[in-house]
């Protein structure tokens, strides 16, 4: 189990798992707004490939009363930033867009700084602020898009650091009982971008909405530069503080990475293909240039955009959507793009790396609502 946080939260009762129940008093919120909805959605502003899509009813949570007012809604999508998210028609249900605001210290001991922070703030301004507080910790993961709700659903990673590594705990209501639920990092069961909200279908059914996520800072703090491109960047720089890593790592992304506001993305396409020693070893006997990093399991992770890039799909396009020239991992929406042209592009993809290489990618950002078995 985690250490405990003084708190009002003190109260709650804790079960096995490391996963604490409490009927914290959470629809009681003095001065909550009413819960007004948005018939017949546009969503295309809310995701940041810019797909078309509308829902019936949306809804901005500020508040976890409005949760509780809103719990027995089916269907239901929680949405952050939608930056992870691949948009694949119309939903004929509730979208809960996650606002609710708020960061704080609210532990410090001699090892660690706890700071909190609501579902909805930006995760790259929390980053900024805690840098800016003098709080080390989180500078490799500057600069990724979405909200602070979402980092805990597919464990945030860039740079060789995960939200999951600095993770203390997610507070979430369950949909289905109206509790306040706290789950600890090992609860939260997470894996290469991966956790439990994924393994269980809850970022697809809504069933457990984070309302606020508390990380645990430690005071001694060890750089993480170990990536070449980080290291490059940082070459000139005898010993590097946290503020020059996230300076550095800022400028990377910018170079090489579209905005979305111009170029709209979700970021990485692919998952990076974790194979067996055996492939690897059948794969660089033919390729020995192949990007390849091995597991600590075994295994051995393959870079999906060095993939993607040797079966010719760096900046190709395929009607209005590409692989971007500077990244081939990033599928880009170069105007007017639907989910079909999306799929399309995702599947001559799929099939060129498989042909060539007998690797199979998956896709990495949430398709919603699900396509039909076989579609994806
Ligand atoms: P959304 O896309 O809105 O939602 C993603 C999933 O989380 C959905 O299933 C949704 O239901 C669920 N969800 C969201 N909020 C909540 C909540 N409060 N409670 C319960 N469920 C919730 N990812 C990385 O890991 N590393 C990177 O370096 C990285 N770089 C990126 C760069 C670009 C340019 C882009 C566009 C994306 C990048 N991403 C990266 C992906 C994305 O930014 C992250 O996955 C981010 O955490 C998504 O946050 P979001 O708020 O936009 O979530
Ligand atoms: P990069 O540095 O060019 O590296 C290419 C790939 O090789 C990455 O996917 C990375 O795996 C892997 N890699 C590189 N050095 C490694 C090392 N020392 N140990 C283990 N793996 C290593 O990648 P990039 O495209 O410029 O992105 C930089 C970082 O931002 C990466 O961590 C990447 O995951 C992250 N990012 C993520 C998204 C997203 O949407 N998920 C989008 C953009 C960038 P990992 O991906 O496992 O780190």
């Amino acid at each position: 189990m985690t250490q405990p946080i003084p708190s009002f939260r003190a109260t709650a009762g804790i079960v096995p798992g490391g996963l604490t129940l409490s009927l914290a008093g959470c629809a009681s919120t003095p001065g909550t707004p009413r819960t007004e909805a948005a018939t017949s959605a546009d969503l295309t502003p809310y995701n940041t490939l810019a797909l078309p899509a509308r829902a019936a009813r949306l809804v901005s949570v500020r508040h976890v009363a409005q949760l509780m007012a809103l719990r027995r809604a089916q269907p239901r999508f929680i949405l952050g930033g939608g930056s992870n998210l691949v948009f694949a028609g119309d939903f004929d249900g509730l979208v809960l867009h996650m606002a609710i605001a708020g960061r704080q210290l609210v532990h410090e001991d001699d090892d660690a700084w706890y700071v909190e922070a609501g579902a909805g703030e930006n995760w790259h301004e929390f980053v900024l602020w805690t840098l800016r507080s003098g709080w080390p910790g989180l500078e490799n993961l500057a600069l990724i898009p979405g909200s602070v709700g979402a980092a805990p659903i597919q464990n945030i990673g860039a740079y060789g650091l995960e939200a999951g590594e600095r993770l203390h705990r997610v507070e979430a209501i369950d949909m289905h009982s109206g509790e306040w639920v706290h789950f600890d990092r090992a609860a939260c069961r997470f894996g290469y971008r991966d956790s439990r909200w994924k393994q269980e279908g809850w970022h697809l059914d809504g069933r457990f909405a984070i309302v606020r996520v508390t990380f645990r800072l430690p005071k001694r703090w060890q750089p993480q530069i170990r990536y070449a491109d980080l290291a490059a960047e940082l070459a000139d720089v005898a010993q590097p503080d946290a503020g020059q890593i996230a300076d550095a790592v800022i400028a990377l992304r910018q170079r090489k990475l579209p905005d979305p506001a111009r170029l709209p993305n979700a970021g990485s396409f692919f998952h990076n293909p974790v194979v067996d020693a055996a492939a690897a070893t059948r794969l660089l006997a033919s390729y020995p240039a192949l990007a390849h990093y091995p597991q600590p399991d075994g295994r051995c992770k393959l870079a999906a955009g060095w993939l993607i890039e040797q079966a010719g799909w760096k900046g190709r396009r395929l009607g209005p959507v590409g692989m971007y020239e500077k990244q081939a991992l990033v599928l880009v929406n170069h105007g007017g793009a639907c989910a079909n042209d999306v799929l399309a592009l995702m599947h001559a993809v799929q099939r060129d790396v498989r042909e060539r290489f007998g690797v199979e990618l998956t896709p990495e950002p949430t398709f919603f609502p699900l396509l039909p078995e076989g579609a994806g």
